[in-house]
């Protein structure tokens, strides 16, 4: 099987095979790639470094976040703000290395690696790809450790990253039909739905006060999840942002 005819010449995508890399405080470039990064950040990003940090999102948003045209015409993509010093260190940079390691970005637990993602249902379901990319001052690829995507998957914790990705990269996907009508961007409905998947306090604000969840059938155990866990909450925000801006998703009205 070629597993190569479905990408852009040049990028092959990794299969079982294993891949050299090891990063860690002995290689001479630790931490240079922590520097002078362009690093986009997703909704499930925002609401583990905003735990991390235990700041509010709206604040993690004004603090570290810079927004910018990204692929999407109709949806502003949000992306780190790194320090501004000679460096462009990242933010959490400490002097013996990453200060939010546990909670790092998607981004950061996916390289050497790059992954995409398939949406075209030919086979009923989604299909992710995993790239090794190759950057001369990494001298990670020198070190004598091998892994299988798989094994990097599950060392870097990223089922649950790609799982939420997954979902927010569905709703972006949305948000590039220009689904606003005739607000265009900029106006209330974007503004509801930057809100709903970038900052999930405010949401949860909106959700109590115009009592949201009480429009739905959910039950007693949904209902405590999304009113205290984060990410039950940004979840339900999807389907809720779904519904609002289609009228179809798994939320069922009462
Ligand atoms: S450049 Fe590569 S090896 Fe060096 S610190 Fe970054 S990821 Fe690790
Ligand atoms: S979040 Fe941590 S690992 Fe990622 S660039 Fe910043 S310091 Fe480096």
């Amino acid at each position: 099987m070629n597993r190569n005819k479905e990408f852009p010449e040049g990028m092959v995508p990794l299969g079982a095979e294993t891949f050299q890399f090891s990063c860690h405080a002995g290689v001479e470039c630790f931490m240079s790639c922590c520097r002078n990064v362009d690093m986009f950040l997703y909704p499930y990003d925002i609401v583990r470094l905003k735990k991390c940090l235990r700041i509010t999102s709206e604040e993690f948003m004004r603090q570290h976040t810079r927004l910018v045209k990204g692929n999407n015409l109709y949806f502003p993509a949000v992306m780190l703000k790194l320090n501004d010093d000679v460096e462009k260190s990242c933010p959490f940079l400490g002097s013996g290395g990453c200060s939010v390691y546990h909670d790092r970005p998607s981004a950061c637990r996916t390289y050497p690696l790059e992954r995409a993602v398939d949406r075209t249902l030919s086979l009923g379901r989604c299909k992710d790809y995993y790239f090794l990319t190759d950057h001369s001052y990494c001298l990670g690829h020198q070190e004598d450790n091998f892994y299988s995507v798989t094994q990097w998957i599950r060392e870097q914790n990223l089922d649950e990253y790609n799982r939420i990705n997954d979902r927010w990269a569905e709703l972006d996907t949305l948000f590039a039909t220009n689904p606003w009508r005739g607000e265009g961007s900029g106006g209330p409905k974007q503004q509801m739905a930057f809100m709903v998947c970038y900052d999930v306090d405010g949401f949860r604000t909106l959700a109590f006060r115009e009592k949201i969840l009480e429009q739905f059938h959910l039950s007693k155990e949904q209902k405590r999840n999304i009113q205290t866990d984060d990410i039950a909450l940004l979840l339900f925000g999807f389907d809720w942002l779904k519904l609002f801006l289609t009228g179809n998703s798994s939320l069922e009205r009462r």
